[in-house]
């Protein structure tokens, strides 16, 4: 078999429809002379694996993380799209963090349950309603969210992302190997470090939870992203407002509004273009920061307006 040949068989080719990436080479670093004709015909984008290693021991990969072209692998589903070169990639599958548990006062999500597990999570439908099933409904279809993982769609705080914004706005913890554990709201805005994120921790605070989002076609990332979560804090009315994909990552806004459930439309829509305009927005090739912002209002919107109609 020619060299060409025998990579094209062992190479794997993934195409997608949302611009994220046209076509992918999947390749292990010890067969770089093999694929040499190949990367040089196609220039595609490559990741490119020395070893990889199962650890079995969180300590163990943790140690193994902390070198500098170390990866820990979620699903791999975003890492492969991208043109690295790493010499270690860490597999958290053995590690038992592939569980949802609900512990009474908390759900935790292991780091490893995929996308397609907190759709169907029945502790999390009872907590949240069908928002979390629709946060994740739109991120490509089944067979990926059987991949994605939480842990790394936390973990990559990514700009665009729908599960950022909606665990975001809910009473979320993530648990770190060495950090410990630590309000979401806190996590989002750290440099990404060398640490293992172990679990997604969500308490059952007494709140009700909508989330919507914006996309131009099906399956394509979010224009914007809106969730907003209400209920009692420390005895005052509190309000959550988190906006993703504007297009940069998540940002939670708490408002400590009492509003009354018979509100009139005129008045909700004043406390959805508060609440909107003290987001900042950006432009790419999905949307202005004008039309950002004036969609983020008008979800707002809606989703105040669901809430407050349940509570009448
Ligand atoms: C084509 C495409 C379309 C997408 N569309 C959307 C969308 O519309 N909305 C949306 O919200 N998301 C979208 N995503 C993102 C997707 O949902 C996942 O968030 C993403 O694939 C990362 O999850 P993963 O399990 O594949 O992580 P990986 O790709 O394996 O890892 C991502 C990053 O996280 C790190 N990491 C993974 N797990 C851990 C851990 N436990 N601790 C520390 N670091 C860790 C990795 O080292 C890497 O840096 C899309 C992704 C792709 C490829």
């Amino acid at each position: 078999m020619s060299k060409t040949a025998a990579a094209a068989a062992i190479s794997t080719k993934c195409s997608f429809t949302n611009g994220a990436a046209e076509l992918l080479f999947f390749r292990v670093y010890t067969q770089r002379d093999l694929f040499a004709d190949v990367s040089k015909e196609r220039r595609a984008v490559v990741i490119t694996i020395g070893n990889y290693v199962k650890p079995k021991s969180l300590e163990e990969a943790y140690e193994l993380n902390q070198a500098r072209s170390s990866r820990v692998m979620g699903g791999m589903m975003w890492m492969r799209l991208g043109n690295a070169r790493v010499k270690t990639v860490i597999d958290l599958s053995g590690l038992g963090l592939d569980q949802i548990e609900d512990e009474g006062n908390v759900i935790r999500i292991g780091a490893m349950c995929t996308l397609r597990q907190i759709e169907q999570c029945e502790a999390l439908k009872d907590l949240c309603g069908d928002g979390i099933a629709e946060c994740v409904r739109h991120i490509v279809g089944v067979q990926f969210r059987n991949q994605a993982t939480i842990g790394g769609s936390i973990y990559g705080r990514f700009g665009f992302s729908d599960v950022l914004t909606a665990f975001l706005a809910l009473d979320t913890f993530v648990e770190l190997y060495d950090g410990g554990t630590i309000r979401l709201s806190e996590f989002v805005n750290r440099k990404p470090d060398k640490d293992i994120l172990l679990s997604v921790i969500v308490r059952k605070s007494k709140r009700k939870f909508r989330y919507a989002s914006i996309r131009q076609t099906k399956t394509d990332f979010p224009v914007i992203a809106c969730s907003v979560v209400t209920g009692m804090v420390h005895g005052k009315e509190t309000w959550y407002f988190s906006v993703g994909a504007r297009p940069m990552k998540a940002a939670l806004l708490e408002k400590q509004w009492e509003i009354p459930a018979d509100a009139s439309e005129a008045m909700i829509s004043d406390y959805a273009g508060q609440a909107a305009s003290e987001f900042t927005y950006g432009s790419n090739m999905r949307g202005s920061a004008e039309y950002r912002r004036h969609l983020a209002e008008v979800l707002i919107r809606r989703e105040m307006t669901s809430i407050l109609a349940e509570e009448r």
